[in-house]
């Protein structure tokens, strides 16, 4: 398998389940869980997990979007947890002899629960690590849990994926060259995860706004100081969310799951017919491909 380029970003330091809505609030998803929540979800299980040792796994499903790996007790019970990277939406827990990829698909999350806490419905594995248990639910099954041996980069779900949006390797220069030529519109070319990972639908309509970018523009005919601000726009708002996820993260382990909320200020999104933040024109939505997108007609050009 080929490697990914060294200009890309390798390291993504930061990382949390895909959810942490429901990964905070133990409650059904109310959407997918995004790059900030699964960053947020990484630093939460890193804080408690990094260098404790497995000693139990439980599997009660035989797949979720693929076949759990039946061998996964044989890989990781007496060893330790070294660390837990992340990659696009996908957390990588190193064990050493290798990684456990895990993505929260459309409603997955993870939890930390007490050793007796007894299984709700649609949990379907538990990585024990003495008194906590880490526990995976996921109602709908589109999430994943693979054993990698080797370098988890090359494999064939995280190869091809683009630049890391917190990376330093995501720049002006980097996105320009990723689009240079495209006529598809601004908002799809950065929801493309070939040419940078991780922002979502309602982070795409949020940056653009902030780099007061219409989202119909044709990518490859922003000028230069443009894309500029857009990549600042993208790395500020998905920073923004991972604090807001962090905050409600504080209380969530060692407790039934009860917290804040994962709380993000919108300024265009799901904000149609509402006055703009900066200019007070009513915002506006359309749909690009299957997704909304809201934006001021104003102060995006
Ligand atoms: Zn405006």
């Amino acid at each position: 398998m080929r490697g990914v380029p060294d200009s890309r970003n390798r390291r993504a330091h930061i990382q949390y389940p895909d959810d942490v809505s429901s990964f905070a609030l133990g409650k059904a998803l109310t959407r997918m869980p995004e790059l900030p929540e699964v960053e947020v979800t990484r630093l939460g299980l890193a804080a408690r997990l990094t260098g404790e040792k497995v000693d139990q796994v439980t599997m009660r499903v035989p797949a979720l979007r693929y076949p759990l790996p039946a061998s996964l007790p044989d890989r990781v019970v007496r060893h330790a947890l070294r660390q837990i990277r992340r990659r696009g939406k996908y957390l990588l827990f190193d064990f050493g002899a290798g990684h456990l990829l895990v993505h929260l698909g459309m409603s997955g999350s993870l939890r930390l629960v007490a050793r007796n806490e007894p299984p709700r419905r649609h949990d379907h594995f538990d990585i024990g690590f003495g008194r906590q248990v880490l526990r995976m639910h996921d109602p709908r099954r589109f999430g994943a849990a693979l054993w990698v041996e080797g370098d988890p980069e090359d494999h064939p779900l995280l190869a091809r994926l683009g630049v890391e949006p917190l990376s330093r390797a995501f720049t002006s220069a980097a996105l320009k060259s990723a689009v240079a030529g495209r006529r598809t519109a601004i908002k799809p070319a950065i929801m493309d995860a070939a040419i940078v990972v991780g922002v979502g639908n309602i982070y795409a309509s949020e940056s653009l706004f902030r780099a007061g970018i219409d989202p119909r523009r044709p990518a490859g005919t922003i000028a230069d100081a443009r894309l500029a601000r857009l990549v600042v726009s993208i790395k500020e708002v998905l920073r923004a969310a991972i604090r807001a996820g962090g905050s409600s993260l504080r209380d969530y382990v060692g407790s039934d799951g009860a917290c804040g909320d994962f709380q993000f200020r919108h300024r265009v999104y799901g904000r149609a017919g509402t006055p703009c933040l900066a200019c007070g024109t009513a915002i506006k939505q359309l749909r690009q491909g299957n997704r909304a997108t809201y934006y001021c007609p104003r102060c995006q050009r």
